[in-house]
């Protein structure tokens, strides 16, 4: 196998584009299309951008290329309090940081809410999801109270792809309709724009670029991550994959094409009577989880 831009040792071969590349250019080809993505989206250099950072790969490749390439980041991290888990990956992110001046700030469960992801797990069966509305709703928030225009968050395409076959599956289609570069369009002062540089990105080329840069991540997975669907889903699309590469990105235009012709209709959006922040129901999801709070504790 040999590369296709200039004859040397390949060593990797990008099935749907039909070519394999050396290393080098394999680097170039990578940050090309990253940066592509940037411009795509529209971003200036001097525009704060809060990076969220959990400590595994994509997250850990996303701070290295946006450092890289120069962008004005913070980075972020949440503290979930998951027990012999979080520490470990915060510890790369804390070293990663500090070697190459970047602000770091991390934020725990504990002090904002009184409460962990492993008190809700003692009651909760899919604590996943909890997990998921309080990282989410801090992550905006400290982005917010930090300055950033927008949050980088480190979905790949395989992520992407697989929330999008997931939508379709459950029919929960207006969750495929708000996916895309830029989320969170719906204009509040509240809410900052969240950005998805990876998005075009497929998980293996990640790996590969991570470790040809010598990138320190995190390589454990979280002890309550056990989302038997997605991983279905995943192992189905990774078969789609081999039998048809480029399958990943037909996906990937679809949701595209699909945006085209149907415009997400947003519910009036009201505001959460106990915190006062945009939501669909009376009492956002945030304020209900905290307010069962006596029942974890
Ligand atoms: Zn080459
Ligand atoms: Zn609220």
């Amino acid at each position: 196998m040999s590369c296709s831009k200039c004859g040397r040792k390949a060593i990797v071969e990008l099935r749907y584009m039909g070519k394999c590349f050396c290393s080098s250019c394999f680097l170039r080809f990578f940050e090309k299309r990253f940066r592509k993505n940037l411009r795509k989206i529209g971003i200036k250099k001097d525009e704060k951008i809060g990076v969220a950072v959990s400590g595994g790969k994509d997250s850990m490749t996303l701070l290295y290329l946006l450092k890289k390439f120069g962008y004005n980041i913070v980075t972020i991290s949440i503290n979930e309090g998951i027990c012999g888990y979080r520490e470990k990956c915060i510890k790369f992110v804390k070293e990663f940081c500090k070697k190459n001046e970047i602000d770091h700030f991390v934020f725990e469960f504990e002090k904002e809410y009184e409460l962990t992801t492993d008190m809700i797990a003692k009651k909760e069966k899919n604590v996943c999801s909890f997990c998921g509305v309080l990282r989410r709703y801090l992550l905006n928030k400290k982005a917010k109270e930090l300055g950033c225009k927008y949050l980088a968050i480190a979905h790949n395409l395989d992520d992407e792809v697989q929330s999008a076959v997931m939508n379709f599956i459950r029919g929960e289609h207006y969750r495929t309709l708000r996916m895309g570069d830029i989320v969170g369009e719906r204009e509040f002062e509240e809410f900052v724009k969240k950005i998805k540089p990876l998005r075009y990105i497929p998980e293996k080329e990640i790996v590969i670029y991570s470790l040809l840069n010598k990138i320190p991540f995190y390589s454990g997975s979280c002890p309550y991550s056990k989302d038997a669907f997605r991983r279905s889903v995943g192992k189905f699309i990774n078969y789609l994959e081999w039998k048809h590469p480029g399958t990943k990105y037909k996906i990937l235009s679809s949701i595209e094409n699909l945006k085209k012709i149907i415009k997400p209709q947003d519910k009036e959006a009201k505001r959460c009577k106990i915190c006062g922040y945009p939501t669909n129901s009376e009492i956002c999801k945030v304020c209900e989880i905290l307010q069962n709070a006596k029942k974890y504790i």
